[in-house]
């Protein structure tokens, strides 16, 4: 009998050796590579299907923003020849076909349970094994689990008084209907110019009769240019794609390896070569705007002549210079992350588009007819809430999870997320998390991360099954290192600087502390040399025989 299905260990409906809590691209990786070394393995999934952030974040205009090529497997040479991305950056529906079609390739719905939620997990010293309940009263029981929750799986709802009064409907980017919402028509207002709103609202525009957005810090945002793929370019990238994946993970965000930035700080070119380098990138779209210098993220001044160049910019295309004014924003590029658009700034010449600046005083209420702002009241048939997540930690915190002699998460984490290297908890044995709160995660190319991950896990769970060990624990030393390196890294840029949600800024009362380390190759090459030395920083037990 396969093991998933045995029902016998401490009345548990499910015994294997390894949950995995989502079925993203993470949680699906997970699987395939779990099974592939010869554990059981079961993922729990809170929808209906696989996809994650592919599965919930169905709004007008959803697309991926690092490359299509880029951002997708690495892991199967035969997936990545014959899968054929129709465009620069895929939309919403091609990604999440995308992992539908990996779900099937690989048969990882099998061990897949959907509609599921994890609700909590307790670890059993004795047995040194994890009893994980659901919400649909199924329990498992593993020896490992693994968080593949996701850093953006909980949507942030501010608490707008009045906000459950509105008569007409009321959607969130990140859990849009999937049957679609029809705006023909509609006076729709849009709270937020945060990636998913900038994504949204020219798409929207097209729609709507009416369409106001509530800005409450202007964003920068460069052309994506999207275009469908060149046949003749996928040729060549799939021609020696393991090239750009070595190279992909040889740069600092994991991506991009075909374009590495020249060598030099901005401030030491001269302005003319500055001003060319940056609208060489901003005619060719995308990311590669910000590594066009070494130092951008590091030096204010540098920063300025980058930030400087969006707001000419901006001013370029914004004709009415008021909107062009509030829509310009002041604090340091790439410190919120950068988005990319296709028309956002042109969306606010339209007539029926108009931008209220909320920086002030904020949505100051939501009416049965629509929000008040700015001291005005908007008459509205839909609002939308483009106001982002409770990034990072959100969604493990809402797990009650309990280790070691009563440890629990949600007291560990109380003054802000401590791990080690990112994957794992002092107090928490045998649990890990895939691109959390002190690893580089959002600040990359999440599959490439996601990937590294993952092979680590896996790795660190065959070698403890090598070795006869059957716990392994972050230490409190490690870990209180680890998170004194990550500040000390952020300290060293200037992430650190503005209200962004890399700082919990975004959710009121969360703690404020700089989650993600910046840096994916000296992380990896970290993870390494720990993988290399049996694990320093971890615990690990019992101690194997000899
Ligand atoms: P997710 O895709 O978030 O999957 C986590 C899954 O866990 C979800 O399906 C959720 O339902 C499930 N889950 C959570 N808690 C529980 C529970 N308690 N019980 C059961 N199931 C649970 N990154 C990039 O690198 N490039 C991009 O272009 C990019 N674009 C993005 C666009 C949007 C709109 C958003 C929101 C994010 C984007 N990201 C991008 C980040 C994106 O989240 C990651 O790239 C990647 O999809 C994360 O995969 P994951 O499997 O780690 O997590
Ligand atoms: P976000 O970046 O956090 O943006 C949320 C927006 O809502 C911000 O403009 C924020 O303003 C505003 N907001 C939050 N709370 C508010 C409140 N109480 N009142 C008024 N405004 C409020 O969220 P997101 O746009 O969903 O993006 C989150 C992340 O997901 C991105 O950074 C990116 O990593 C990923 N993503 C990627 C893409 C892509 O292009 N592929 C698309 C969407 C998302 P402040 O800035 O003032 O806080």
């Amino acid at each position: 009998m396969d093991a998933a299905q045995r029902t016998s260990r401490d009345g548990a409906d499910v015994v294997v050796d390894v949950v995995v809590v989502g079925a993203g691209f993470a949680g699906l990786y997970l699987v395939h590579r779990l099974r592939g070394v010869g554990l059981s393995v079961r993922a729990v999934e809170a929808g209906s299907g696989v996809g994650g952030t592919w599965y919930w974040n169905r709004y007008p205009g959803a697309r991926c923003d690092v490359e299509s090529l880029e951002y997708s497997y690495s892991f199967d040479e035969a997936l990545q020849q014959e899968w054929e991305w129709t465009e620069r950056y895929a939309g919403q529906p091609e990604i999440l076909r995308y992992l539908d079609h990996v779900a099937d390739r690989f048969d990882l719905r099998r061990d897949i349970t959907f509609d599921t939620r994890v609700t909590a997990a307790r670890f059993d010293e004795d047995t040194d094994r994890w009893t994980v309940r659901c919400d649909t009263g199924l329990g498992l029981s593993a020896r490992f689990v693994v968080m593949a929750t996701g850093c953006l799986s909980s949507t942030n709802r501010p608490d707008v008084p009045g906000r459950d009064t509105f008569r007409g409907g009321v959607h969130h980017t990140g859990e849009w209907p999937h049957e679609g919402v029809d705006l023909t028509g509609q006076r729709v207002g849009v709270i937020g110019t945060g990636s998913s709103a900038i994504q949204a609202i020219p798409v929207i525009a097209d729609q709507a009769a009416e369409l106001v957005v509530f800005q409450r810090t202007a964003n920068y945002s460069v052309p994506a240019r999207n275009a469908p793929l060149d046949p003749e370019h996928v040729g060549r990238v799939k021609a020696d794609y393991a090239a750009l994946r070595a190279a992909n993970r040889r740069m600092s965000a994991g991506f991009g390896g075909w374009n590495p930035p020249p060598a030099g700080g901005a401030l030491e070119a001269d302005p003319g070569d500055r001003r060319r380098v940056y609208t060489e990138r901003w005619e060719r779209g995308g990311f590669g705007f910000l590594g066009g210098y070494t130092d951008l993220l590091i030096t204010p001044e540098s920063n300025d002549t980058a930030a400087e160049f969006v707001r000419e910019r901006i001013r370029e295309i914004v004709r009415d210079p008021a909107v062009a004014e509030l829509l310009s924003p002041r604090q340091v590029i790439g410190c919120k992350r950068l988005c990319l658009d296709s028309g956002y700034f042109e969306t606010f010449n339209r007539p029926h588009v108009r931008l209220v600046d909320i920086s002030g005083s904020g949505i100051e209420e939501i009416t049965p007819a629509g929000v008040r702002a700015a001291g005005e009241e908007f008459e509205l048939d839909v609002i939308v809430f483009a106001t982002g997540f409770d990034a990072m930690t959100g969604t493990l915190l809402k797990i009650d999870l309990q280790g070691r002699d009563g440890r629990t998460l949600r007291d560990e984490w109380a003054a802000g997320p401590r791990t080690y290297l990112g994957l794992g908890v002092p107090g928490l044995p045998n649990l890990f998390i895939v691109t959390g709160p002190g690893s580089p995660s959002v600040l990359t190319n999440m599959v490439t991360s996601i990937e590294h991950h993952v092979d680590w896990i896996t790795e660190c769970l065959e070698h403890l099954r090598a070795i006869g060990c059957t716990r392994i624990e972050a230490d409190d030393r490690a870990a209180d290192a680890w998170v004194a390196y990550v500040n000390s890294v952020a300290d060293m840029t200037l992430f650190p600087t503005c209200n962004s949600w890399y700082l919990g800024a975004n959710v009121p009362g969360k703690p404020r502390v700089f989650m993600p380390l910046p840096g994916f190759t000296a992380y990896a090459d970290r993870c390494a040399a720990v993988a290399a030395s049996g694990y320093e920083g971890f615990v690990l037990g019992p101690a194997p025989a000899g």
